[in-house]
Formats: structure tokens, sequence, C-alpha cells
């Protein structure tokens, strides 16, 4: 990544504004009020100094650039230009010049050469990854979130080195994203506040703080610990190489949904059925990003919206859990129960059910009549009794008169 910074006047800046995309798809769309536009064109008049703008460059020839940081300051000062909003009625007089609900045409000439000349400090980022850029971008917004972990490197206690440990295990290095600011210790971190939860949790900052502090004599060689390496292991056999997909957020999940499974089901063998199915999940949903709103997979959007935003949040980190189980339950349907279970898991049902869509296939009293989800059963094609599986793909949605029509053998 190469860095460098230049004054730029606003008016040089307008002029190549089609090269500049203020929207690139890791900023978020907040729109600010008018007041904080006024403002921010007040200040430019005022010759105070504003903030620093980080530029990538996408191309070359001609040169475009996408904001990584400064996109609405950008935005005002383009809008500002073009005449779209005027000053604040009680905008206060700028050396003796009335300006208040003045548009930039309105602007006496000594002023708008102040606000045309105005430099803006850009700094400009050349050949940088999609990752140097969202980490980049991370930092900017929320610099705190990031200190927090090295504030927690510097704790005392059992927890810290575990996770130390724990940052350094090989998976690691098949993630997409980079170690800066201990990223693979805060991620080793969260995975571990899951892991004691038995589940998905808050992962936030505030909530591993508390977990450093309630976990100072963690056993590093007790049941608990060596369940997270074992997953760890598994995921680095899932991923025998450097994976770009393997996003913070999606890392999390995959940890969630291994450790899971390790407990229920024979996962041995399973490791390139779900690399694969990761894989090809992960390439669909990109897709989506070309679609129309209307067009789109809307539980492929709801997922997205979940990576965008509070992706440490409980919430979000539930839903993505049981959404991402069901596609990949659905995705690879032979896998099985720990010594055959009868009954099959709540996963196992969900993706049943959605691949049946709902639809009773017995049909020994029905024509396929559909079923509520509080209301059907999930039937084993090859009966348990026979040797059949408790799998997804020896699974079947039956409707409570069709699974009694078959009579004790389900
Ligand atoms: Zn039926």
């Amino acid at each position: 990544m190469e860095i460098s910074k230049k004054p730029w006047p606003i008016l040089s800046v307008c002029g190549f504004k089609t090269r500049i995309d203020t929207n690139p798809d890791f900023q978020r769309p907040a729109v600010w009020s008018l007041g904080q536009k006024q403002l921010l064109v007040d200040t430019i008049l005022r010759g105070y100094d504003i903030p620093k703008l980080y530029w990538r460059k996408v191309s070359k020839s001609p040169e475009k650039y996408e904001v990584v940081d400064g996109q609405q300051r950008l935005r005002t000062i383009f809008e500002f230009h073009s005449g779209d909003f005027n000053l604040a009625k009680d905008a206060d007089d700028i050396d003796g010049v009335v300006v208040a609900k003045m548009h930039y045409a309105d602007l006496p000439e000594d002023l708008r050469l102040q606000f045309d000349n105005y430099p803006l400090d850009v700094i400009v980022l050349t050949d940088t990854s999609e990752d140097e850029v969202r980490e980049m971008f991370l930092r900017l917004q929320n610099g705190t979130s990031l200190k927090a972990q090295e504030k927690r490197n510097a704790m005392p206690g059992k927890m810290r080195s575990f996770i130390k440990d724990l940052s350094k295990h090989p998976f690691f290095t098949r993630v997409g994203f980079a170690d800066s600011r201990f990223t693979y210790d805060l991620v080793a971190a969260q995975m571990t506040a899951i892991e004691l939860n038995g589940g998905p949790c808050h992962v936030r900052n505030s909530n591993l703080n508390a977990m450093y502090e309630a976990q100072m004599d963690f056993d590093a060689a007790g049941t608990k610990a060596r369940k997270i390496r074992r997953v760890l292991e598994y995921l680095a056999q899932v991923f025998t190489e450097k994976t770009p997909e393997l996003e913070r957020y999606s890392v999390i999940s995959l940890y969630a949904l291994v450790s899971q499974c390790l407990e229920t089901y024979v996962m041995q063998g399973k490791q390139d059925a779900l690399r694969n199915w990761f894989l090809q999940f992960e390439a669909n949903r990109r897709t989506q990003d070309d679609m129309p709103a209307d067009k789109a997979d809307p539980e492929l959007l709801a997922y997205k919206e979940r990576t965008s935003h509070s992706t440490d949040a409980q919430d979000s980190i539930q839903w993505r859990h049981e959404f991402l189980l069901r596609k990949f339950f659905e995705a690879v349907p032979d896998i099985e129960q720990k010594d055959n279970q009868r009954l099959f898991s709540h996963e196992q049902r969900l993706a049943i059910f959605r691949r049946d869509g709902c639809i009773c296939q017995v049909r020994l009293k029905c024509q396929g009549v559909k079923c509520e989800w509080d209301a059907w059963q999930a039937d084993h094609k090859t009966p348990w009794s026979q040797g059949g599986k408790t799998t997804v793909e020896n699974g079947q949605v039956a409707c409570p008169e069709c699974n009694a029509a078959k009579g004790g053998n389900p």
C-alpha cells in the first residue's frame, strides 16, 4: 500500500467529481441532516480546519477513486457547489458579510473564492487491497474498538495467555483479513466467548472485557479449552489454504456452526463438503449485489444486512447461525447424528421443512397438505427401525394424519 497526501482545492475536486465514488459498499448509507451540511460549509467559509479525506485510487488512467472516509463531507461540498442547498437562515455573518440563506451562487466573490480555493487534505491510497481498505475504514470509523483488544492484551490472567496462544493457530493463516491491531486475538476471544456461552452471544468489547476479568483462572487444559482447539483444528482441515471469503463475521459464524455440529453429528469426512458449501454460498450471495432489489433472494438480503452492521451483537450472530445451519444441512443432507439418534434435531427439521416447502410428502391420508411449523412430524423415509438414518436426506415432512397412518413406524 502506498500513501500520499496532498492539499486539493475544492474547485479542482469538483471538476472531476464523476471519477469519485462517494458510496463504495463498505460505507454506511447514513445521510447527513441539512444542519450538519450547513455547518460544514460554514466551517469552510470561515477557513477553519476540517478532517482529512481518505481516497482509494481504483484506476490509474483515467484516474478514479473511491472514498474510504469522508463520504458525507465530500457529498456535501459537491451539493453546495451545485446549488442544492443554501446556508441556514440564522447563519452568522462572515467577516461582516451577510450569508444567511445564501446559495453558492449568491455568495460575494471573495467568499466564493474562499470556498473554491479551500484546500481539502486528501490522503490517497494506491495499490490497496479490499481488506486493507476495510481495515482502514474500520479504524477511522471506530478506532476505539480496535484499541480495546490492545488493552485486553495488557490485562493479567490466564484468559489472556490462552487467547494469545489461540490467535497463533494455523487456521488464522487461512483467513481473508489481516492481523492488524490484534484482530486475530479479537476473533479468538470472540470464539472463546461463544464456546463458554454454549452458542451465540454478544461478543462486543464490553462483553469480552467482562470475560477476561471473570476468567482470570481459566484452565487452558480444561474441557472448554480443548473443545475450542478441536473446532479450530477442524476449521483448519476445512480451509487448508488462504480463503479470501473468510471475513471476520463469517469466521465467527463458521466457528459457531462447527462447534455445534461437532457435539451432535458425525463430522469426520465432511470437511470438503463444508468448504464447498461455504464457497458456493458466498459466491451465490455475492451475485445478489448486482441484482435489482425485487429480483434478489430476500433471505440473502437479510443475511447481508446482518453482516454489514452490529455483527458482534447476539441477535445478529444468532440469526446468521440458524440461517447458515439450515443452508448447510440443506446442501449436505447426508450428515448423520452421532449414534444414529431417532429424533431429528432442530436444524435438521428446519432444513427438511424448508426443502419440502412445508408440504406433506407422505400422502397416505392427504394430497400433500401444507403444514404449519408447530404441527408436522419429521418422518424417516426408510424407517429408523429398519436401519434408516436420521439425516435430512432420509427425512420428510409428514402431516399429523399421514404420520398417524404410517403408525408407529416414523
Ligand atoms: Zn399428509
